[in-house]
């Protein structure tokens, strides 16, 4: 097999980096962790890497309560950084949850959002699949498809995403700020992503080019006593999560006042499950309250051929998700 060919260079620094970016075919390295392993699989052969590895977008900040991450925060670092461990445990909890310690090390925040689906038909060439190869069809939806996506799906692409950070992340409201034409933009953790639609092959709102220099979150230290992020998967070791949620509540006087919930592996992108949230506020955190709001978070759920077990699983793992959660002391 040869080897294959592409023009390698190294970006000075961020507008530099959306110039060359923009080219067609081309694509950006930090980590590496999901781009050779894509590369290797040939599900993607771009014709162009810029390395965006040496940008200054490494520093972990928290000022005023809120934290700020620049995209190539190493996972690793973002993790074990104290104010993150100490107002933000869920991101934590997260980090640690997802990858190897190998790969944590390398991969940054920036790519982790960014990650690709692990579909296996999207990551095996010859495969049909409509996101690797636009018009092919999609073979999960009536082969393969016990990881698919419970919401938010479409009859061109089942897949879901796979970042646990993006999860904890959209429980909490982040923002991503982006670098593009225009210059520097923020726009919604939520509103980063596409759900498949017709076109699986943009996950993305990013434009040509524009990539993510950083992450913000505001003030959640409200939530840190009282958080959690639960992965269920089929091994203990590194694996991708066949469903999670993030799970963080703010008690007083004996009662919910604010609850955010989102979940991971069962949809295109972290998927907030806004009615159960609702159903939480004004009670006790107690069992009642947290198997309605299970209940809830599957009333929508469309299930294929083999993923319908998710259904079950999800809805209970929010009422343990919450138990832990509301535990807490
Ligand atoms: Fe491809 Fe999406 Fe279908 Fe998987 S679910 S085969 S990624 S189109």
């Amino acid at each position: 097999m040869s080897s294959p060919s592409f023009q390698y260079s190294r970006a000075s620094d961020v507008s530099d980096a959306f110039i060359q970016g923009s080219r067609a075919g081309t694509a950006f390295v930090a980590g590496g962790t999901d781009l050779l392993q894509l590369w290797k699989a040939g599900a993607m052969a771009p014709e162009g890497v810029v390395d965006i590895s040496r940008l200054p977008l490494g520093l972990v900040e928290y000022v005023d309560g809120q934290l700020s991450l620049g995209a190539l925060a190493r996972l690793s670092d973002v993790a074990a950084h104290p104010d993150v461990a100490r107002d933000h445990p869920v991101i934590a909890e997260a980090i640690l949850a997802s990858a190897s310690g190998q790969i944590r090390n390398m991969a940054t925040v920036g790519g982790n959002l960014l990650q690709r689906t692990r579909c296996p038909y999207f990551r095996s060439q010859g495969l049909a699949c409509n996101k690797r190869l636009p018009g092919s069809g999609c073979g999960a939806l009536s082969g393969e498809n016990r990881q698919a996506a419970l919401f938010g799906a479409s009859t061109s692409c089942v897949a879901t995403h796979a970042s646990d950070l993006a999860v904890a992340l959209m429980a909490l409201d982040a923002e991503v700020e982006v670098f593009g034409a225009a210059g520097r933009r923020r726009l919604p953790l939520r509103d980063l992503y596409r759900l498949p639609a017709e076109t699986p092959e943009r996950e993305t709102d990013l434009a040509a080019g524009e990539l993510i220099t950083g992450i913000h979150v505001a003030n959640a230290s409200r939530f840190a006593a009282r958080h959690t992020y639960l992965k269920v998967r089929d091994r203990a070791s590194f694996e991708f999560a066949v469903v999670s949620v993030a799970a963080v509540l703010r008690v007083e006087n004996g009662a919910i006042v604010e609850a955010r919930l989102s979940a991971g592996g069962v949809a295109p992108m972290p998927w907030r499950l806004a009615r159960s949230e609702a159903a939480l506020v004004g009670r006790a955190p107690a069992a009642e309250a947290f198997a309605a709001a299970g209940d809830l978070a599957i009333e929508d759920a469309r299930p294929l051929a083999h993923n319908g077990f998710k259904i079950e699983l999800l809805r209970n793992a929010v009422i343990r998700a919450l138990q832990t959660a509301g535990g807490r002391p």
